[in-house]
């Protein structure tokens, strides 16, 4: 490097304030650093009394000056623009060559400029261009009061300034773009994990939509969602500049504009300069240079469109393109989540309202039955007591049926009826203190057993006092033993004890031999209307509703229930209830 530096600068200037420059200007890290560091370079041409540096604009229609190095000139086109058509910086820009010229003789004169700098005295100028490859980004210019003082020397030491600045130029542009893509892809990691948590279209949308176009800077971002026949576009949600114009509901045809075609053929659409593409519909209001349209989709479904539009042209690259793309595919698998979930909510309510249309039903008719069944079951008992009745053993035996199938059916009532109770808040609890086993010797009696089944128990007499309601506790241990009897169809020993817990708490468990439950069936026992269907439950009848109630009923007495089964080998129930104090 010093070689090189050397043989350009001659031996008049040193290497070493060259190459600290260089270093300097290698470890700039902003526009306005370089700059500054091109300040001190300007001094290692004794002659100048002037130097500026002009930088171009992205469209390059024009350029901008800054002097370097104030030096008596009154610089009055200090950061003024400049159209790349007039001025010495133009000229260099236009014919990217350097120059040496007297002002007075210049190829390209502007008043504004030249004229300026004639008037405060400079007579020659010389000016090189900032470039980098292919790329130009401005020109440095030198001024002296004297004519002819720029050598040929001094052009290729000014050439090498001019091209490491350019370079440094360049790669600050790399170096902060690529620092804007790290900062942007941070961004869309949170922009995703806000999307994936949120289960609200509305506000999912809303928000991607706001959080993109703050997030990058960009112009206008508007997000749409296609209806169920794929037929029309609708603004859904909006954040930048054409707010105003667009409201929220504007319609487009799919198919039609950019984003319609986007849409149509489920593609993403670059339009880097939407004057070239016939795609492109301009609205009055418009201040659109480049649109890309990404689709929002989910299995290969189209269910929106990302819209972004920027003023300038070619305002997105590849990185935005990824990005963005990447985005998109989450946004699209928010949006069927989102949608997902909607369709379950409304499903859900749909279903509530059915249950509770049942249960309201179920209440009324539950309701109505209880007094005609009660009058059944004391007229058929009382006949049962009478002595002709019971000399008659057919009779006898026909009433007997005629009662426990109406003690059934009021049992049955009575199950329903606690639900409606439960679910409309209404089942209230009469706590008392209740002997257990004066409940379990009554829910016994009303099961009935099949003279495959023995009834086995035993009850700690320490044991019976406990705090409850008498019925409640009541129908569950009937429910549970009725259960162990139905589930046992070919019969078997039934166990029922009651043991002491912690806690100050008793265990009741009812043990059968029967078919058993399923380990993955736990949870759906316990819900309304959860029955198993099987092989082994056919033919069985039941509601579904006993499991549920009697949980219900058991937690409401600060207890719990569960079951141990082995399929094919029978099941034990356990409950637990406290002890009275
Ligand atoms: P129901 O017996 O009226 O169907 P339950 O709520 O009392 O309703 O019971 C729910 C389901 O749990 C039953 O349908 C049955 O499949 C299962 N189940 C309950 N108890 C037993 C048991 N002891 N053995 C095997 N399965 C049982």
């Amino acid at each position: 490097m010093s070689g090189i530096v050397e043989s350009f600068a001659g031996k008049s200037r040193e290497v070493d304030p060259f190459a600290e420059w260089v270093h300097a200007l290698a470890s700039a890290r902003s526009r306005d650093e370089v700059v500054g560091v091109l300040s001190g370079v300007t001094g290692m041409f004794p002659c100048s009394r002037l130097s500026a540096v002009s930088l171009l604009n992205n469209k390059h229609t024009f350029y901008n000056i800054q002097v370097l190095r104030p030096s008596g000139v009154d610089p009055e086109f200090n950061s003024r623009h400049f159209s790349i058509a007039t001025g010495m910086p133009g000229w260099v820009v236009r014919n990217r060559s350097s120059v040496i010229v007297d002002v007075s003789s210049a190829p390209e004169f502007h008043e504004d400029l030249e004229g300026k700098l004639r008037e405060a005295g400079i007579r020659s100028l010389m000016l090189v261009p900032l470039q980098a490859g292919e790329d130009i980004l401005g020109t440095l210019m030198w001024g002296s009061s004297d004519e002819g003082t720029f050598t040929q020397e001094d052009l290729s030491f000014a050439k090498l300034v001019g091209m490491q600045t350019a370079v440094s130029f360049k790669n600050l542009d790399l170096f902060e773009s690529v620092d804007k893509k790290l900062t942007q892809i941070e961004l869309v990691n949170t922009i995703a994990g806000r999307i994936s948590s949120t289960l609200d279209l509305h506000e999912l949308l809303s928000s991607a939509a706001e959080i993109i176009q703050k997030a990058f800077n960009f112009f206008d971002v508007t997000i749409f969602l296609a209806d169920n026949g794929k037929e029309y576009l609708t603004l859904v949600a909006h954040s930048g500049s054409y707010i105003d114009f667009l409201p929220h509901g504007f319609r487009q045809r799919v198919g039609d504009g950019i984003i319609g075609w986007a849409a149509e053929h489920n593609q993403t659409l670059l339009a880097n300069d939407v004057s070239q593409d016939e795609r492109y519909i301009s609205h009055a209001y418009h201040n659109t240079n480049s649109e890309l349209a990404i689709p929002l989709s989910s299995n290969n479904e189209v269910l929106g469109i990302l819209n972004i539009e920027e003023t300038l042209i070619n305002a997105f690259d590849k990185t935005d393109l990824i990005v963005l793309e990447t985005l998109a595919g989450q946004l699209g698998s928010a949006i069927r989540n989102a949608k997902l979930f909607d369709e379950l909510n409304r499903t859900n309510d749909k279903l509530s309202q059915l249950d509770r249309m049942r249960s309201e039903f179920l209440g009324i008719v539950s309701h109505d039955f209880r007094s005609p069944l009660s009058s059944i079951i004391l007229a058929t008992k009382s006949l049962l007591r009478r002595e002709t009745v019971r000399s008659d053993p057919r009779v006898a035996e026909y009433l007997k049926i005629i009662s426990d199938q109406a003690m059934r059916l009021n049992y049955l009532a009575e199950e329903i009826l606690s639900i409606t109770r439960l679910e409309s808040g209404q089942l209230t609890y009469h706590f008392k203190i209740v002997n257990i086993q004066t409940l379990v010797d009554e829910a016994v009696s009303l099961v009935t057993f099949s003279h495959k089944h023995r009834l086995e128990y035993s009850i700690d007499p320490g044991l019976v006092y406990i705090k409850g309601d008498e019925q409640k506790i009541r129908q569950v241990l009937h429910n549970i033993v009725a259960n162990a009897v139905k589930y046992s169809p070919q019969g078997g020993i039934i166990e029922l004890t009651i043991a002491e817990h912690p806690e100050s708490m008793i265990l009741v468990s009812v043990r059968d031999e029967g078919i058993g439950i399923p380990s993955e069936k736990q949870e759906v026992i316990f819900r309304k209307f959860g029955r198993i269907e099987s092989e082994d439950t056919r033919g069985i009848k039941g509601s579904g509703l006993g499991l549920w109630i009697s949980r219900e009923i058991i937690r409401a007495h600060g207890g719990e229930i569960w079951f141990e089964s082995e399929p094919g080998n029978g099941t034990r129930f356990f409950f637990t209830l406290k002890k009275a104090q």
